[in-house]
């Protein structure tokens, strides 16, 4: 019988602790299960990683009980930890924590307690049949089906236009994994955006699947969680903590939209859903499938480089064309009307067009709100949050301004309250605005709206996107909410408001968001018979990132990007490491990141350093806030670094430093 136990604890301390076992217990311990442990003057819960006879510390305390009856978590899953802490900059503990459940993670439920699933309403099998492939599709799963035989793990970017028929494939190549028994991971970007790819899966596989994403409660997501383990589900579609399902004989992972944002968490462990994807895949010698249109820099470039293997889908299905896209130069518009509207009049055209024919319109604009900044005409003050160095967005059916970062609400003011003079006016534009614009001009147009103001309540999206559906509804205005996944054969009109909105923010990604965004959105055109149009309206008609998107084409786009991303020494070329330290008082904040970029520079001269600066939003909650940038060719080198200086360094009373490791926005 082992006499400790090495445990590792979900804090931010980056070592495990030994304990005794007494003996009571020990018929139960086991790694993987969950203990309580004494912990300073607390009883926290611990993961059991290793068992051992003898340790070479005097006195260790003694485990107090174990939690579960089964083990939690298999050894790979143990492996899969110890890459994240390694790669993410955070302890073992914190990355195990990651990998379980939010229910499971406060020790409430323990593994093995009968916890009644109320909710088995297992849909009748209503299996939908199989498409037989198109060639490029059929090629595309002969190429997936030859690694699986190998039992290899391989990466494959499948880079497919919109509506290409991906996710056909994705199904097909399942298929195979279930005949050999084995089990599927898909990941999704976020499941409320994406109800239809989901309701395929059910479709298809039936009880099959397990459904996890954020919206699940506790006990919910705790059941789903079950239904794996118990092998009683064997696909599990899902957002990126899907990653974590506990399968033992997995024989292919999915990412689908690989290029998302969402797939980065950005809480602590701050790990990339599909880097995670990738190790996992590794580890159970498996394919990993990244599906996309507009795959991300860091993929494409790997692809090229000949590290995953490029498979394109490049028809759409039913030889259906690409909608044909418009830029309308909003500067010309300036200059040749009269009355000048935040709609040109090739998209008003249009728009009139689409419901005289009975067809529906998506108007997409990426911000919501009415107005997007108010100001006093009298002494020019732009009015910001209390709290935050962030404009006060207006709203126009709360009837207030909110701040967009912390949510801080007040009432608009009647008189500026500097000067106090009576000339407030309302600058820009958000969805809020788009909309009531859209129903003043077509006063019979039936107008709905999606935006995160408008699906607060559980339901919303797909009460939203049903009445959609339906044809309750002519015009559907959103934000990004409406871009991604969406297939309404309908849709024969689709209008960009600002193409500009994402292309301004100062960030290195700010091109790739926006080709990608307008390439989505695009792809919401035309998927019926009818064929579609895309209209997008910017004041920068030139800039690659819209042109590209314009034509479609993704390596033209990808051409461009590169060569600027080599010149600045970005992803894919380089990784970096945002260290973002905040505190009440600005001076403090500054100086400690000042300090902080000296310490990483006298342990290391040739580490690449930038910084400090103020963050984008450079006060958030009324905390300053300082970035320090840390680039490098290797990430655990990089994160080893920073170990090192962080354990070294003297931060003062006050001041929080979060690290994030590739972070998806500067
Ligand atoms: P993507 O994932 O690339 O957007 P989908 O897989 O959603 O594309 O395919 C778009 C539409 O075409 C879906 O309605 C799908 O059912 C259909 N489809 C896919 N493959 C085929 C095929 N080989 N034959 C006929 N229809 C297909
Ligand atoms: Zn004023
Ligand atoms: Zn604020």
């Amino acid at each position: 019988m082992p006499q400790y136990a090495e445990i590792a604890i979900a804090l931010p301390i980056d070592r495990t602790f030994h304990y005794s076992i007494p003996s009571h217990i020990s018929g139960d311990i086991a790694v993987g299960k969950r203990v309580f442990v004494p912990f300073g003057p607390r009883t926290v819960v611990g993961y059991v990683i290793s068992l051992c006879d003898a340790i070479d510390i005097k006195d260790p305390k003694s485990i107090s009980s174990v939690i579960d009856k089964e083990p939690l978590l298999s050894s790979d899953m143990f492996k899969l930890a110890g890459w994240i802490s390694d790669n993410y900059f955070c302890s073992l503990g914190e990355a195990i924590a990651a990998a379980i459940p939010g229910g499971i993670k406060k020790g409430k439920t323990s593994i093995g307690s009968r916890l009644k699933d109320k909710h088995e309403d297992i849909k009748e099998e209503i299996r939908s049949d199989p498409h037989t492939l198109m060639e490029e599709q059929s090629m595309a799963l002969k190429a997936i089906e030859a690694s699986m035989d190998k039992g290899e793990h391989k990466t494959f970017l499948l880079h497919g236009i919109t509506a290409s028929g991906k996710t056909e494939v994705y199904l097909q190549a399942i298929d195979i994994v279930l005949a050999k028994g084995r089990q599927a991971i898909m990941l999704v970007p976020e499941i409320s955006l994406t109800p239809q790819t989901v309701e395929r899966f059910v479709a298809r596989f039936g009880a099959h699947v397990a459904v996890i994403h954020s919206a699940l409660t506790d006990a919910k997501r705790f059941l789903e969680w079950k239904k794996i383990k118990e092998g009683k589900a064997r696909i599990v579609v899902g957002a990126r903590s899907a990653i974590f399902a506990p399968f033992e004989n997995i024989g292919l992972i999915i990412v689908d939209e690989e290029h998302e944002t969402s797939y980065k968490q950005d809480d602590v462990p701050r790990y990339h859903a599909r880097e995670v994807a990738e190790e996992r895949a590794r580890l159970n010698n498996c394919p990993l499938i990244l599906g996309s249109a507009t795959p991300s820099l860091e993929s494409y470039y790997k692809a090229k480089q000949g590290e995953y293997k490029l498979i394109r889908l490049t028809k759409r299905v039913e030889e259906r064309s690409l909608p044909k896209v418009k830029i309308v130069d909003m500067r010309m518009e300036l200059a040749t009307r009269q009355r000048v509207t935040i709609f040109s009049k090739v998209l008003l055209d249009a728009v009139e067009n689409t419901l005289k024919k009975h067809k529906q319109a998506i108007i997409f604009l990426n911000r919501r709100g009415f107005s997007t900044f108010v100001n006093c005409k009298q002494c020019g003050l732009v009015l910001k949050c209390k709290r935050c160095d962030a404009v006060m967005v207006y709203h126009f059916e709360k009837k207030a301004l909110v701040c967009h970062y912390c949510g801080y609400t007040s009432s608009p003011p009647d008189i500026c309250p500097k000067c106090r003079s009576g000339y407030i006016r309302y600058f820009g534009l958000g969805t809020e605005k788009v909309e009531s614009e859209m129903s003043r001009i077509f006063v019979s147009a039936r107008i709905v709206r999606m935006d995160s103001d408008t699906t607060g309540k559980a339901g919303s999206h797909d009460r939203i996107l049903g009445e959609f559906k339906s044809g309750k509804v002519d015009l559907l205005v959103g934000t990004q909410m409406i871009a991604k996944g969406l297939d309404f054969p309908q849709v024969t009109l689709v209008g960009v408001v600002s193409a500009d909105v994402s292309l301004n923010l100062p960030d290195f990604r700010a091109s790739e968001r926006t080709f990608n965004l307008l390439t989505q959105v695009a792809g919401r055109a035309g998927r019926g018979e009818d064929g579609g149009e895309v209209i997008v309206q910017t004041y920068t008609p030139h800039h690659y990132a819209i042109l590209s998107a314009a034509k479609h084409d993704y390596d033209k786009f990808y051409d461009e990007e590169i060569v600027a991303r080599k010149e600045l020494l970005f992803p894919p070329f380089v990784n970096l490491i945002k260290m973002t330290l905040r505190a009440r008082n600005e001076e403090l904040t500054s100086k400690t990141a000042g300090d902080l970029a000296a310490a990483i520079k006298s342990e290391d001269k040739d580490a690449m350093v930038a910084g400090p600066a103020p963050a984008t939003i450079s006060r958030i909650r009324g905390y300053f806030r300082y970035n320090v940038i840390l680039k490098g060719r290797d990430r655990l080198k990089l994160c080893a670094l920073l170990k090192i200086v962080l354990a070294k360094f003297k931060k003062p009373h006050g001041v929080l430093i979060a690290v994030d490791v590739d972070p998806i926005s500067m």
